[in-house]
């Protein structure tokens, strides 16, 4: 007889599958988590306000009997038994952070709260799903974790940044106060399918401009340089982390270290698309980091994990998502 963990190429089934709640599952990084979870075998409890996430990214698993949709919003709380938490709930774009400052704040503080109270009632591993904006406009390249950041508290991206570098320290705290198992992930800009197409990032941005026949916009001198990762291998990583020994809590940095111009990126997207037009500059927005890009030595070591795919082969996949969408408005009638 075939013993359920041999079946199915090793992958994980019954007799290790966990309950997983998701947070912010329905979003862009959060979608891409729980198939990838649900793949495992395992169970997922995806809670989501769906403020930027939608239905249609997990429309796919409706029906599949290991998942379920709680429409929530983190900052009340939230009573349901699981055995492990991913906390990735909170807008992360600046357009859609901004649009309700103090909501973002609040979802990333009394968010973490409630998160980090369920998980100690349940004696439950919590990952916090942090950013490398902690690290604020940073005045060392690349950035290690023991780097404390620059980061402006009164400006426009404070509740963003302010917020998650709270969280992190509500995490700490609660390890250090009632021992709870903790992971802190800091994730640098991540692109791929699912990415909302008006979120203002930069990458959605250039791919809906190329596509609608439109001239790209740089912000500022287009020198500014950013790492661009790609959401499998991201995923991959929060997996990972996860999964690690109880003794590494992060902060660990995960991302993509290939450093690009933001003017490099606009003439990939431009060639990969077959666009015609020329760019076009705009003012730099306020707090605008001139340069972000991770070190990931801490990851390697400590998780094995190490992106692989590289930004033209994660373009391709993302530009034919957003192509789709493209198409789909276009040929949908109007009003
Ligand atoms: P996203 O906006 O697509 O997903 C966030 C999800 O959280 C959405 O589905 C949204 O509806 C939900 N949400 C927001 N507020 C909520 C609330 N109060 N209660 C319940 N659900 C709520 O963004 P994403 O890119 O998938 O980011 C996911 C997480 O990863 C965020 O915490 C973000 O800060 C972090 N992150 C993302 C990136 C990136 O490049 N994508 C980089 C750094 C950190
Ligand atoms: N909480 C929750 N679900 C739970 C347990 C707690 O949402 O299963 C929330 C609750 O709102 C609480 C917060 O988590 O205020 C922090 O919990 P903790 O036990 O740390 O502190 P408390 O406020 O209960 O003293
Ligand atoms: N950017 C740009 N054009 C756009 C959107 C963004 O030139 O249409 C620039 C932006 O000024 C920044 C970089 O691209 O320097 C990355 O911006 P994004 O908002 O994607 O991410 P973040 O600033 O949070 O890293």
């Amino acid at each position: 007889m075939t013993s359920p963990s041999s079946a199915n190429g090793g992958r994980r089934l019954y007799d290790s599958r966990k309950r997983i709640l998701v947070t912010g599952g329905a979003g862009f990084l959060g979608s891409h988590l729980v198939d990838r979870l649900i793949d495992q075998g395992h169970e997922i409890v995806c809670v989501d306000n769906l403020f930027t996430g939608t239905k249609r990214n997990i429309d796919h698993l409706r029906t599949h009997p290991r998942f379920e949709f709680v429409r929530h919003d983190v900052t009340f709380p939230l009573y349901l038994e699981v055995d492990e938490i991913y906390n990735l709930a909170c807008p992360a774009s600046p357009v859609h952070y901004q649009h309700d400052p103090v909501q973002t704040t609040k979802t990333s503080v009394h968010g973490a709260i409630n998160m980090l109270g369920l998980a100690k009632r349940l004696r439950c591993r919590i990952l916090q799903a942090s950013t490398s904006e902690v690290y604020g406009d940073p005045e060392v390249h690349p950035q290690q974790e023991g780097y404390w950041g620059r980061v402006n508290p009164i400006g426009p991206r404070s509740c963003y940044d302010e917020g998650k570098r709270c969280a992190e320290t509500l995490f700490f705290d609660y390890h250090r106060q009632h021992g709870l198992p903790i992971k802190v992930a800091r994730i640098f800009n991540t692109y791929g399918p699912r990415m909302h197409p008006r979120d203002g990032r930069v990458v959605s941005n250039f791919i809906m401009q190329a596509l609608n026949a439109e001239q790209i916009t740089i912000y500022g001198d287009g020198r500014q340089t950013r790492s661009f990762c790609y959401v499998d291998d991201l995923i991959d990583g929060l997996i990972r982390l996860m999964e690690s020994p109880d003794t590494f809590t992060g902060p660990v940095n995960l991302g993509n270290p290939a450093e690009f111009t933001i003017r490099e990126l606009a003439e990939k997207v431009m060639r990969l698309t077959g666009s015609r037009e020329d760019c076009r500059y705009a003012p730099l927005p306020q707090d605008d980091p001139r340069q972000r890009c991770p070190d990931i030595a801490l990851a390697s070591e400590s998780l094995g994990w190490q992106p692989r795919v590289a930004l033209d082969e994660g373009l391709r996949p993302t530009i034919d998502y957003f192509r789709e969408l493209v198409h789909g408005q276009a040929e949908r009638p109007s009003g």
